[in-house]
């Protein structure tokens, strides 16, 4: 495995970007570079518990990510998460933050602490990215529940507006217990 990983660094100080910053949604000139993981920022999840499952899937390809096996770029990561650019976006910044552990849906997540806790994690973050990334614009964070998710492995899709053509609005939709769920009211069903 490589000890190289992506991170995004400032081009005028040269320094990672630290999450979060208010400072951050001044917008100053991005670009990736490749930065050792000892100079990346750590932003510790609130819980110290560990996730649900610490399951590795060799077969997942969101765990491929994780183990930084590909050449995906990676947005931000700490022990707890890793947050990327979905493959194929559908908005005008499409953001994925998935856990580290294989966490298959929605539907394995409990009224538990280290659960309601790794999910406010996994918005923070993205909410940071997109704050960073896309200042000026409407942003939804949520999930898709199962038959409807795409990989079985948790992914909180993050969303800066519009959806870009507008039809893959279709996608989000929000259908009752089938449907995209938006993270404030997943959040409201696990909360401890
Ligand atoms: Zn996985
Ligand atoms: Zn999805």
């Amino acid at each position: 495995m490589s000890c190289i990983i992506y991170g995004v660094i400032n081009v005028k100080t040269k320094q990672p970007l630290k999450l979060p910053s208010s400072k951050l949604q001044k917008k100053p000139p991005f670009h990736i570079i490749k930065t050792p993981a000892s100079a990346l920022p750590s932003m510790a999840a609130s819980a110290a518990a560990p996730a649900t499952s610490l399951q590795f899937e060799p077969d997942c390809i969101f765990c491929q990510i994780t183990s930084k096996s590909t050449s995906t770029t990676i947005l931000y990561s700490d022990d707890k998460v890793i947050a990327f650019p979905d493959i194929r976006p559908s908005a005008f910044r499409h953001y994925l933050v998935i856990p580290v552990a294989h966490i298959p849906t929605v539907r394995d997540l409990q009224r538990k602490t280290e659960d309601y806790s790794l999910v406010c994690h996994m918005l923070e973050v993205g909410q940071t990215l997109l704050r960073r990334d896309a200042p000026q614009c409407q942003y939804r964070f949520g999930f898709h529940q199962p038959p409807m998710n795409s990989v079985n492995h948790l992914h909180l899709h993050c969303q800066a507006m519009p959806y870009t053509p507008s039809w893959k609005c279709m996608k989000y939709l929000s259908l009752g217990p089938l449907g995209f769920i938006e993270a404030d009211k997943f959040l409201e069903k696990i909360k401890p």
